[in-house]
């Protein structure tokens, strides 16, 4: 990507306050597990701003869920730092996910795309096995897609949803993560999206919750198994943010309208605030942090 000195990017210096837009939002329904064109206003996953300076140069990197929301926005930023990315989604995200393809392959990077269900076991053995082989190699593992359901009460919360949700959220971590470990060498690093809701669960989530509580408990038990491989494990927590996740059956129709009025900033994160952590936390800059959690939520507390 060509420098635009009138472009505001991540290196420009603004008030995040009023950096996006902050709500009242439409109401929005559209089905999980949505697309990035139903939402409005359009999230911003760094598409004309993010520039990337050389940090991921010659790496191998397998996103989950990056055709869409946090994992389009990490899957963009790596191509510009010079890897080349491979994205998992689900077969029904195709046009979402060839958007990234091409966003990828615009940035002079190899694009792998991959689609399949992650809650399946065989499917995450051979997603892990054709991102290797398509790769060439795994430097980095961002497991990143996930499963939300909003419902009231645990009357109402079925055992195909809860089975559904850690399978998701869970089960796959654990399948991918494993599958890809034979094939990570000393520097690779390996990401989990947690959530603010480890920390902090809304009455309505509270099998998703769970789900993001384990994903920091796997992080800090893998990140110490491995720290001798020379292998890191990070996790990121956001807070709201603004991805198709939450129209789609993440929050009630109601809380989309006032989405991110709960934080101190007052508005959802959008994807492409966090395309730069994703990068430190893949590159060799985050090289002595590992089992750590890193908080990016408006102001929310992991406590
Ligand atoms: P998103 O909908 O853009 O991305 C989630 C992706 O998960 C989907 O695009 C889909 O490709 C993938 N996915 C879901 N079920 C799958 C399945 N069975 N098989 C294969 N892929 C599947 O939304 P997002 O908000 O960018 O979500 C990314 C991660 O961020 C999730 O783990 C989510 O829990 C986490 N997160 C989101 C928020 C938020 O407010 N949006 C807050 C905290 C954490
Ligand atoms: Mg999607």
């Amino acid at each position: 990507m060509t420098k635009n000195e009138n472009v505001k990017n991540q290196d420009t210096l603004q008030d995040p306050t009023t950096q996006y837009p902050q709500p009242p939002f439409p109401r929005q329904p559209q089905d999980a597990p949505g697309t990035v064109h139903k939402m409005q206003p359009a999230p911003d996953h760094g598409e004309t701003t993010y520039q990337g300076s050389g940090r991921l140069r010659g790496r191998k990197a397998l996103i989950t869920g990056g055709d869409s929301g946090i994992g389009r926005a990490a899957a963009i930023a790596y191509a510009r730092e010079g890897a080349d990315v491979a994205i998992s989604y689900l077969p029904s995200e195709e046009t979402d996910a060839q958007e990234v393809i091409k966003l990828i392959e615009e940035a002079g990077q190899k694009a792998v795309a991959l689609p399949g269900d992650i809650s399946d076991e065989s499917f995450c053995q051979q997603l892990v096995a054709d991102a290797v082989s398509k790769l060439g190699g795994l430097d980095i593992l961002v497991n990143n897609a996930g499963k939300q359901t909003a419902i009231e009460a645990i009357a109402d919360v079925t055992t195909e949803q809860f089975d559904a949700t850690f399978k998701t959220n869970v089960y796959a971590l654990f399948w991918i993560t494993k599958a890809a470990m034979p094939h990570l060498k000393p520097g690779a690093s390996i990401i989990v999206t947690s959530s603010i809701q480890a920390a902090q669960p809304s009455p309505n989530l509270l099998d998703y919750a769970q789900t993001k509580a384990c994903g920091v408990a796997f992080t800090q038990a893998l990140a110490q198994q491995v720290a001798e491989k020379g292998i890191r494990v990070n996790a990121v927590a956001p807070g709201p943010v603004w991805t198709p996740l939450q129209p789609s059956g993440g929050q009630p129709q109601d809380s989309i309208e006032k989405f991110g009025s709960e934080v101190p900033m007052k508005r959802p994160g959008q994807p492409a605030e966090f395309g730069p952590l994703y990068v430190y936390l893949a590159s060799q800059e985050s090289s002595y942090s590992t089992g750590a959690v890193f908080a990016a939520t408006g102001g929310m507390l992991m406590v």
